[in-house]
């Protein structure tokens, strides 16, 4: 087991938390039980992952989104009291790390798509703190072979815009809603940017910046980060491990 205390501080340190300005708070959201011995992950701390969480008998659920973001109505009320309630009922502590788990170097979201890819990580892009990576493929892939390669890792065809002739070897990424990072990739000669998002707009920007863009999922590309950072947590401190992923086709 691990004292909710002495993993809360290790979590800090490792993701560097103090670094990010962020849209939510990271760190310990919900405090529950002082010593935790089963832990589940999962990208979303909604009312389904939170019921889940209670039947697995978890006494920490560690998330990449969790509550209490800016310019939400902050009423404990509706959708929110019924997600609270079970956690606060079942003395389950709830940990969530937004930006901190898009940029950590081996348990980031970023990096481990690279992982799921196959991609050879060169740099990383975007504005201070940077999350956005940029890489490269070992072989160079047509767009379709591209859009293959993704489908299979994610287990979701990708949304995928032509962007010219062009095969692809040097890649950009940012997850979940990262799109307005396309000018940014193209601005540095890449062939290819791959978020979890797309909005009309952006079709017709990678078309006029000769760049291929793949919307690849939000959820679809945030489940490797929380999970093996559950795993990691799990591993160091002997307790137990269980990531739950719930489908969403967002
Ligand atoms: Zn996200």
């Amino acid at each position: 087991m691990v004292r909710r205390d002495e993993l809360l501080a290790y979590l800090h340190g490792l993701l560097e938390t103090a670094r990010f300005r962020d849209y939510a708070p990271n760190g310990l959201q919900v405090e529950g039980t002082a010593t935790i011995t089963k832990l589940v992950s999962g990208v979303t701390a909604s009312r389904a992952l939170v019921e889940a969480a209670v039947a697995a008998g978890a006494d920490a659920l560690l998330v990449h989104h969790g509550y209490f973001w800016q310019g939400e109505d902050p009423c404990v009320v509706g959708i929110k009291k019924a997600r609270l309630a079970p956690l606060l009922a079942h003395d389950i502590n709830l940990f969530a790390y937004h930006l901190p788990l898009d940029a950590h170097e081996i348990y980031g979201n970023n990096a481990q798509l690279a992982v799921q890819l196959d991609l050879i990580v060169t740099g990383r892009f975007g504005p201070e703190p940077a999350l956005a990576m940029c890489g490269e493929l070992s072989v160079p892939l047509s767009l379709a072979a591209f859009a293959r390669r993704i489908e299979h890792a994610l287990a979701r065809p990708p949304l995928c815009v032509n962007g010219g002739e062009h095969l692809i070897r040097r890649v950009g990424w940012c997850t979940g809603a990262a799109q307005k990072y396309l000018e940014a990739a193209a601005a540095l000669g890449l062939d290819a940017y791959i978020s979890g998002e797309i909005s009309e707009h952006t079709v017709h920007a990678a078309r006029e910046l000769g760049i291929h863009f793949f919307a690849a999922g939000h959820h679809a590309t945030e489940r490797y980060g929380v999970a093996a950072l559950g795993q990691h947590v799990a591993q160091r401190y002997a307790i137990e491990h269980l990531h739950i992923d719930l489908d969403n086709p967002a």
